[in-house]
């Protein structure tokens, strides 16, 4: 096991400088044993939730010029350097969470804010969120791996000190989205963010600088410890979770949260039974310069046989691909050039972008696709967040926002818990796991949905579905309630 910090280091950088109400408030839960969490959620709360949320969630507000963190170096793929030579044998905190992804991340910041003490445990090997990314420096080139991060997203890594420490070059607001069926009859579906009353629709930012401002915060936040190591097995009882390490190490948590992704080692610990749909198809994802600025309009395109093309816009005239293809294709797709799969965009792209030239011919990646849907989100003293609770379709591009929307409900749903409620009490993980239903099914419905009644050639299924794009397109409430939806707005 291997130790890289703990509670009160970096003393004099500590959370005062990044936020001293949040620093206060959590000072003062810990002086009062946390005898009453409740008291100080109302104020706590205030600044992860803003009122009006989205609301003058514009990109001028969002996006400082530069990183605010002192002493940031870059991600290096390790997050903190050790606060002590000597190995801790064993580690007791509030909450541990597994896993070393943004949701992971973004989980250890949020609950450190709240005032619980966390333990993060990454795999000893500490594999990158993105290994091509990570090994990338920042200046050779753009990350293939991008996220249209929605206003959930927005607000609670705003909270976090997050947002600001992206870097603000890199994020590309989205102002519009067009999508565009297929056939002679193509239907079409355009949004913008006059119509839904808001700055920005989406931003699209990189795997690499989300991760690289988690990291930078990370290093900063009290009451996190990072632990890397290997778990080989969770134990739980009345009172806690103890989650053991190969090298005989354990740490010890009121509650363990499981945020370690598609195949999560700790659902899997759980016994929670799961759906599991393969969409035989493969993202393949590239970054390509165009001939004419896009706008900020990200694109798809819904082709029947060949699936979703998505051009989403990043800074400047690029443009990154997510092309969601049947195994086949994607295979071809991999196996010929960023050239050749520049021709390939063109009956897509040319019309309003010109032509397409790959950023960096070498990087093309793709994901294969599925549905997963865990029978649960929690278990005893157990929750799950991110991909290892629900793994869609990315046609909407939402898995991470459910994610974001995920972490910030458990920690809402653990700061207002009644005072005689222990953190990992079952009632209140079963509110969690209430709270967030209704959101991830709608999204798991409308993807798995969308991918079906788009992924088929059948005449009849053509017409019906261009129909309903150029329908849904004429009905502006019902398109403003979607975009809404989408946005992680209210109402
Ligand atoms: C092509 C594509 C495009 C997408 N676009 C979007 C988009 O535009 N917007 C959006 O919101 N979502 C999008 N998504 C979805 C998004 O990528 C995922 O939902 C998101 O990455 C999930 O994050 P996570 O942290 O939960 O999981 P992951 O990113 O998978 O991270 C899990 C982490 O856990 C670690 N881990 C695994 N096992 C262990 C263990 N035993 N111990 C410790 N750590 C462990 C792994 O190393 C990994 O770092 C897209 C997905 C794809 C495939």
């Amino acid at each position: 096991m291997r130790v890289l910090g703990g509670p009160g280091r970096n003393r004099t950088t500590d959370t005062r400088i990044f936020n001293p109400l949040l620093y206060q408030l959590s000072y003062q839960a810990k002086e009062q044993n946390y005898s009453r969490p409740e008291r100080n959620c109302k104020e706590l709360w205030k600044l992860f939730i803003p009122p009006g949320r989205g609301v003058g969630a514009g990109r001028g507000a969002a996006m400082p010029a530069r990183s605010i963190l002192p002493g940031y170096k870059g991600y290096n793929g390790r997050m903190n350097s050790p606060s002590s030579p000597s190995m801790r044998r064993f580690i007791q905190s509030d909450i541990c969470i597994v896993g070393n992804g943004a949701i992971a991340k973004t989980a250890a910041l949020g609950f450190a804010q709240a005032g619980q003490s966390v333990t993060l445990l990454c795999p000893s090997t500490a594999p990158a969120p993105s290994a091509a990314a990570a090994s990338a420096p920042a200046e050779l080139g753009w990350d293939v791996r991008v996220f249209a991060l929605n206003h959930t997203a927005f607000h609670l890594l705003s909270a976090l000190k997050v947002w600001g420490a992206l870097d603000a070059a890199r994020v590309a607001p989205v102002d519009a989205m067009l999508v565009n069926g297929d056939g002679a009859q193509a239907g079409a579906l355009g949004f913008d963010a006059y119509g839904a009353h808001t700055g920005t629709l989406a931003w699209i930012v990189e795997d690499r600088n989300l991760n690289q401002a988690l990291d930078a915060a990370l290093r900063f936040a009290q009451n996190v410890t990072l632990v890397q190591g290997r778990a080989t097995g969770l134990v739980r009882d009345a009172d806690s979770a103890t989650v053991h390490l190969d090298d005989g190490a354990a740490i010890q948590a009121a509650l363990v949260v499981g945020a370690d992704g598609a195949q999560s080692w700790v659902r899997g610990q759980c016994d929670i039974g799961m759906d599991y749909r393969s969409y035989g198809q493969s993202a393949v994802v590239s970054n390509f310069h165009c001939e004419r600025p896009h706008h900020g309009a990200a694109q798809q395109w819904f082709t029947g046989a060949e699936g979703v093309v998505a051009l989403l816009p990043l800074p400047g005239n690029m443009v990154s691909l997510v092309w969601s293809a049947p195994e086949a294709l994607a295979a071809t797709l991999r196996a010929e050039s960023a050239t050749q799969l520049a021709a390939r965009l063109a009956p897509f792209a040319a019309a309003k972008l010109g032509q397409l030239t790959p950023l960096q011919p070498e990087l093309v990646r793709d994901f294969p696709l599925r549905l997963m849907r865990p029978h649960s989100m929690v278990a005893p003293r157990v929750a799950l967040v991110g991909d290892a609770a629900h793994v869609v379709h990315p046609l909407a591009g939402h898995g991470m926002n459910l994610g974001f929307a995920d972490v910030e409900q458990l920690v809402r749903t653990i700061v207002e818990r009644e005072a005689q409620r222990g953190i990992g009490d079952q009632r209140v993980l079963a509110r969690y796991a209430r709270a967030r239903k209704e959101d991830v099914l709608l999204m798991q419905l409308a993807t798995d949905g969308l991918a079906r009644l788009f992924g088929t050639d059948l005449e009849p299924l053509r017409v019906v579905r261009n129909f309903g794009l150029n329908l849904l397109d004429k009905l502006p409430m019902l398109k403003r309630r979607l975009i809404s939806h989408a946005l992680g707005k209210q109402g």
